[in-house]
């Protein structure tokens, strides 16, 4: 965290901000928040009370590049250029966002001031600054929204960076589930914890599984709200579905401990109803599961020489797919390239190295005896021990982050490197139905995957489609607010693209942004192809269009009614409002007036 960004205040106050009525006669209008200037936002002394009640430090965040814009030659600014690749340092900046933002969507500004909570109380007085004082409110993890919505300016940010305990537990009971529900293996993770602190702590060094996300510089938080998927998805559901119990703070500024068996309304629109929309999480208990026996996966790139030998090997691809990749082991991605290229990347769990690679033999035995096909990047498969799957010391995948006094357990996958601080031009997904593996329907899938790749790469995310999950990862997924269609999907079709950083005050060349918005125009060809063989398709949260004009039925499905009477239960007034979160109808895009 940049130091200048501490704004040390004088001595302590007493806490006015708490009374009501001294405060009712300053607030302009219900239906609008105050942004600094205007003759309601808190006084300098209000302020200051605030501080009081966090114990001292409130942040006046700046964007990541303030060092440069003041002076471009300073270590400072030449710090903030050296580590713009770490994940890890973006997410410790105030102002830091890890998308450097998205074409005609957002651009990221820092908030007026931050709190960098170290515990509930400290958020819960941050919470009831902000509804007193009608400010915007913007809650920030990990930073890694596409969408931007933990950024928000001339708002109050409340970062929960700083809470990082981690607690395992044998026999995990819900407050309040005592003789309702079986004591479990679980892990307890404070808001600010990452994936990778979660790995670290629960496989690396217990030995156990516990279901997050892919990049693991992601916040837990954000993810579990989000529903999340991470590579081994198919054998133990969306994140959400490992809840067992969070400590959030709603907007009344109470702490709750909500579970199955307490709030279980609000307890289940956290598991996968978005984030920054129904309190601040300040902790998250997650159900841990015994090691699967192996981790491994395949790779390799094929490039056919001809548009109808691209066609073939589609085809023989997603035969080979439904008949032996199409359960529960199998899962992240394989890309349909504009090139005539098919990129495999899939991991695997559960298999050993004889297993995995029996499974991948037939299909690649076939593309090396036909001339039609060059093979770009070697054909493997593997399976082996699997502690040591997120174990960054030695472990040639992961890139560790080298910053002096950094946790030797955060490293994060090479793979990702190419997303820290990404610009985008466009993202689109959507979730491809299993019927479409059936065999009289794989010909419309090819045709649909050729014609959109011929617009842009298309990925393929097997793992956050949850057809052909065990039945329990199928079951729990469905308890979560996800839009249950999900369970019907084989995967997650992406399309996205971009360009490398462009933040704000950043000196680099002027955006092409004629060639950015061909880009843009590309996305949604590509999409519309594929939304032809899968109309109204569901749509995955965290990883969608920003434009996605129908997107509550696309994020949430059936479940929307039942989150929108959530969120008027616990946030009558709304408080939490992020671009396209549940209630945010309501609101003007940039959360400040509410609609009649
Ligand atoms: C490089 C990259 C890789 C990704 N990989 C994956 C992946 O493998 N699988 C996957 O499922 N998703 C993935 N995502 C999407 C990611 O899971 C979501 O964007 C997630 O919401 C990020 O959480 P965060 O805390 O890091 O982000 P933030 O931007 O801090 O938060 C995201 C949203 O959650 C809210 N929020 C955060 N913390 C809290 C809290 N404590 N209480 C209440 N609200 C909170 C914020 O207000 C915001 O609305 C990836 C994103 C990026 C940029």
């Amino acid at each position: 965290m940049q130091r200048r960004s501490l704004l040390q205040l004088g001595a302590a106050l007493p806490l006015a901000f708490l009374v009501p009525a001294r405060l009712g006669a300053r607030v302009m209008s219900p239906f609008a928040r105050v942004r600094p200037g205007d003759p309601y936002w808190p006084t300098p002394a209000q302020w200051d009370e605030l501080r009081v009640a966090i114990g001292g430090t409130l942040l006046l965040p700046e964007s990541l590049f303030a060092p440069c814009v003041a002076d471009a030659d300073s270590a400072a600014c030449a710090a903030v250029r050296e580590l713009l690749r770490n994940p890890f340092f973006m997410g410790d900046q105030p102002g830091g966002t890890q998308v450097s933002g998205w074409l005609d969507a957002w651009t990221p500004a820092p908030s007026a001031y931050g709190v960098m909570a170290r515990n509930a109380a400290e958020v819960a007085s941050a919470v009831d600054f902000a509804r007193t004082h009608n400010l915007r409110v913007v809650v920030k993890g990990g930073g890694h929204s596409y969408l931007g919505t933990s950024n928000a300016p001339d708002s109050l940010l409340i970062w929960t960076r700083n809470l990082t305990a981690v607690r395992l537990h044998d026999e995990f009971v819900g407050e309040g589930c005592a003789g309702r529900i079986a004591p479990q293996p679980a892990v307890s993770l404070g808001a600010g914890c990452m994936w990778i602190d979660a790995y670290s702590a629960v496989t690396t060094r217990a030995g156990r599984y516990v279901q997050g996300g892919g990049c693991t510089s992601v916040g837990v938080a954000g993810l579990i709200q989000s529903g999340g998927f991470g590579s081994f998805s198919k054998g133990f559901g969306n994140a959400a579905a490992g809840l067992l119990e969070a400590e959030v703070v709603t907007a009344d500024g109470k702490v709750r401990i909500v579970n199955a068996c307490r709030d279980p309304e609000l307890f289940w629109a956290l598991k996968g109803g978005g984030g920054g929309t129904f309190g601040v999480v300040t902790r998250l208990t997650l159900r841990t599961h015994d090691l699967p026996r192996f981790f491994g996966g395949a790779w390799g790139a094929i490039q056919a020489r001809s548009d109808a030998a691209f066609r073939t090997l589609l085809a023989r691809f997603l035969a080979h797919y439904a008949e032996r990749l199409a359960n529960p082991h199998w899962g992240e991605q394989f890309a349909v390239k504009s090139d005539n290229s098919l990129k495999i990347s899939m991991v695997q769990q559960g298999l050993a190295r004889e297993e995995a690679r029996a499974v991948w033999q037939p299909f690649f035995d076939w593309v090396k005896a036909s001339a039609d096909f060059r093979i770009t990047a070697e054909l493997g498969a593997s399976g082996h021990e699997p502690q040591g799957w997120w174990k960054v010391q030695g472990n040639p995948s992961m890139i560790p982050d080298t910053r002096p006094g950094a946790s030797p357990d955060h490293g994060f996958w090479q793979g990702d490197l190419d997303q820290v601080g990404a610009y985008l031009h466009g993202y689109d997904s959507l979730w491809l139905p299993a019927a479409l593996l059936e065999k009289a329907s794989q010909p419309r899938l090819v045709e649909a995957l050729f014609a959109a790749s011929r617009h842009k790469d298309v990925e393929l995310h097997c793992n956050k489609g949850l057809a052909f999950a065990t039945p329990a990862a199928v079951k729990a997924s469905l308890d979560t607010a996800m839009n249950p269609g999900v369970t019907e999907a084989f995967a997650l079709a992406i399309i996205a693209d971009g360009e490398r950083p462009s933040y704000p005050g950043e000196s680099r060349p002027p955006m092409d942004l004629e060639a950015a918005h061909r880009d843009a125009r590309a996305i949604d060809a590509a999409a519309a192809e594929l939304s032809k063989v899968a109309p109204r398709a569901g749509s995955y949260l965290s990883e969608s269009n920003f434009f996605n004009e129908r997107w509550q039925e696309a994020y949430f499905g059936a479940n929307y009614p039942r989150l929108l009477r959530a969120k008027k239960q616990y946030d009558p007034e709304g408080l939490f409002i992020v671009h396209h979160g549940v209630g945010s109808e309501h609101w003007s895009a940039d959360g400040f007036t509410r609609l009649a």
